[in-house]
């Protein structure tokens, strides 16, 4: 399932739009037709649904839901699916064509959205600073649940899911039955920064965790992507990049979690940058 740098770099991809009068495709939403011939503002996405402004403020919301996917290409090209196309926006030269996705609507108004009121900061829009992030774990809603379980809920931060889980916390050094409230302000401040840092990263470099001195070597020595893409995630018996221990592999929410037992994480390698990336 896609994380929060998953569907931000679909938004990327999505700027195509930005600035232009697309035109917009929709066997299942007529309503769309209200968009015609407008120009498009802003894109952006929060948490897992897509926003499309249009001038005179109106948004095309599409949530990916499970199953949606986008497809970016020449305008009126056929992909070979059997998903049904459920939106298609396109200019002079190329289209994005999402399949499956059926939570499509337009709205005026974002504030009392019933999937957007309940986010979380998104760890990925550039607006939202570590003071919004470290706000969410002194909140009394927050404050004394595990970061396990904390990780992967969208009102608490947008955009983690299991395997930005498993790389927080080990690049944080912390536990997975850790409560913010256990934390000094000190590593509360760095359990923000690391998830930040670690989110943009990903995004960034389409999905790569570890840091990039390791991911260098690691090349050098003729190591897949698979082997060096995460700190901990999917590592299970490989050796921990910090102290060579085997990876461990628990089940926590019902969901895969990755860690060393052994050594604090790589904190320390992350927290020698003024910015984690
Ligand atoms: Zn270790």
């Amino acid at each position: 399932m896609p994380e929060g740098p998953e569907i931000h770099a679909q938004a990327v991809r999505l700027q195509f739009l930005k600035g232009e009068r697309p035109r917009l495709v929709s066997p299942y939403l007529p309503e769309l037709e209200r968009l015609q011939g407008k120009r498009v503002k802003e894109v952006g996405a929060r948490g897992k649904a897509f926003l499309i402004t249009f001038e005179g403020n109106r948004t095309l919301y599409a949530h990916m839901q499970l199953y949606g996917r986008w497809v970016f290409g020449k305008p009126g090209q056929v992909d070979k699916t059997n998903r049904q196309m459920r939106l298609s926006l396109g200019t002079e030269s190329q289209e994005a064509r999402l399949y499956s996705a059926t939570d499509i609507e337009i709205l005026s108004t974002l504030q009392q959205h019933p999937y957007l009121s309940k986010l979380g900061p998104d760890l990925l829009d550039p607006g939202v600073g570590l003071p919004e992030l470290k706000a969410q774990l002194l909140d009394r809603r927050f404050s004394g649940r595990r970061l396990a379980g904390l990780l992967l809920d969208q009102s608490f931060w947008a955009g983690p899911g299991n395997y930005l889980r498993s790389e927080i916390l080990f690049c944080a050094g912390l536990t997975p039955e850790t409560r913010p409230r256990d934390l000094s302000s000190d590593q509360q401040d760095q359990l923000a920064r690391i998830a930040q840092g670690l989110a943009r990263r990903s995004l960034k470099t389409k999905g790569l965790t570890n840091h990039p001195k390791l991911i260098q070597k690691a090349k050098k020595d003729g190591q897949t992507r698979r082997y060096y893409r995460h700190w901990v995630f999917n590592r299970l018996g490989r050796p921990c990049w910090i102290c060579q221990s085997p990876i461990r592999k628990e089940e926590w929410g019902g969901r895969r979690l990755y860690r060393c037992l052994e050594c604090a994480g790589g904190g320390e390698l992350e927290m020698q940058f003024e910015d984690v990336e």
